[in-house]
């Protein structure tokens, strides 16, 4: 497998050449939502294809700072088990690092305060 992105809009895309697998497993060890399944089947008509699309995905942005965070999947998946959990802050999952810094203590704010929710 392998990955193809495009550093101006952070679309990105897991590809798989069907000539360059082994067979290892080692991306089903590796994969930390366990979402691969291994079949080891031998197909030699697909030997000579291009790469396969296995999942498309863009990079979330910093609301604050436009900034890249991570892929937008996983900030989508973080911020449904977060709000499933009750917990208020999901919204935070949007910012990078230096902007949570200043949202949570940047001047005027109140550390001790909850952080203002978007509508
Ligand atoms: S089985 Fe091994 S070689 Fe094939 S995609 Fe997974 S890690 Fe790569």
């Amino acid at each position: 497998m392998a990955a193809s992105s495009n550093e101006e809009t952070g679309d990105y895309k897991l590809l798989f050449r069907h000539d360059l697998c082994l067979a290892c497993a080692k991306c089903i060890t590796v994969c930390p939502e366990k979402c691969l399944k291994l079949e080891r089947i031998l197909e030699l008509d697909k030997m000579d294809r291009p790469a396969v699309v296995l999942f498309e995905d863009s990079m979330a942005r910093c609301r604050e700072c436009g900034s890249f965070i991570g892929p937008r999947a996983l900030v989508d998946g973080l911020q449904l088990k977060l709000g499933a959990m009750g917990d208020s802050l999901t919204s935070m999952l949007e910012l990078c690092p230096a902007c949570k810094m200043k949202v949570q203590f940047g001047p005027g704010r109140d550390a001790r305060e909850p952080v203002n929710q978007p509508d």
